[in-house]
């Protein structure tokens, strides 16, 4: 299924690992199989709540060894895009959980309290369990000012076992409603994460494919990235959805073990 010019894979995690807590075939022997082919590998994920370290411990719940710099969160890109446009020391007004504030005092921005978030240079939003009324307010009043506004991913929903609850893109939606502006968003279909993850693979982008279960995120955003993709069809998107996408996918397969074999 792979041609020999592929030297990497970025891979999408839910829908193309795991779906809730199962895993999609057998993982150990898939990697060995990436392993035995020489192929490098990162992971990439709009999901920005979690660290990466949280990633690596989750892979090897499922068999699967990696290292924290083989994962690329919507956050890391966030922190990634934000550092190439203000110095370190910049006070941020952050709305969101441990893998964005992490990513962000990493980069060494100074993040602001709900209190002090008058002085912030840039808003940065993504999913927050412990979002208010207060934090939203202030990110409003400062988006309006004309602030900066930065999000993780556009994801509307995020699944869970009992359906889809709230996503970033939800969230967001409020801000741009209350101000009128649009964030720039770091997570895929941006290419902003692919190409971070990308660059820590040190491949062209010809030799990396990029993987994923969704059309209008994870195809997208390879695309957008000037890479090959691959659609596997063990997540969200159909086969009939992949057949139909413009421009075409390179690669539609079953799961990710087709894929590797
Ligand atoms: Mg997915």
């Amino acid at each position: 299924m792979l041609t020999p010019k592929i030297k990497s894979l970025i891979l999408d995690m839910d829908g193309v690992l795991w779906k809730a807590d199962a895993p999609i075939g057998n993982l150990p022997a898939v990697f060995d199989h990436i392993r035995t082919r020489g192929l490098k590998v990162a992971f990439a994920t709009n999901n920005g709540t979690r660290t990466p370290e949280q990633y690596v411990e989750r892979l090897a719940l499922f068999g699967v060894q990696a290292e924290p710099w083989q994962v690329v969160t919507s956050a890391l890109g966030v922190a990634h895009l934000l550092s190439q446009k203000f110095p370190a020391g910049t006070p941020l007004f952050v709305i969101g959980e441990s893998g964005m504030l992490q990513a962000l005092r990493a980069k060494g921005f100074a993040l602001l309290s709900v209190e002090e978030a008058e002085k912030a240079q840039a808003v940065v939003m993504g999913v927050d369990h412990g979002i208010n009324y207060a934090k939203m307010s202030e990110a409003t009043l400062l988006v309006r000012r004309g602030v900066p506004f930065y999000a993780t991913n556009p994801d509307k929903t995020f699944p869970t076992p009992r359906g889809e609850i709230p996503g970033a893109g939800a969230w967001i939606s409020v801000i741009v409603t209350a101000t009128g502006i649009e964030p720039v968003i770091a997570g895929k279909p941006a290419p902003f994460l692919l190409d971070l993850a990308r660059e820590r693979l040190e491949t062209g982008k010809d030799e990396t494919l990029v993987v994923g279960d969704r059309l209008e995120t994870d195809i997208a955003g390879g695309q957008a990235a000037g890479c090959p993709v691959a659609l596997v069809l063990s997540g969200v998107s159909t086969r009939a959805q992949a057949q139909a996408w413009r421009p075409a996918v390179d690669l539609i397969v079953k799961d990710l073990t087709t894929l590797v074999n």
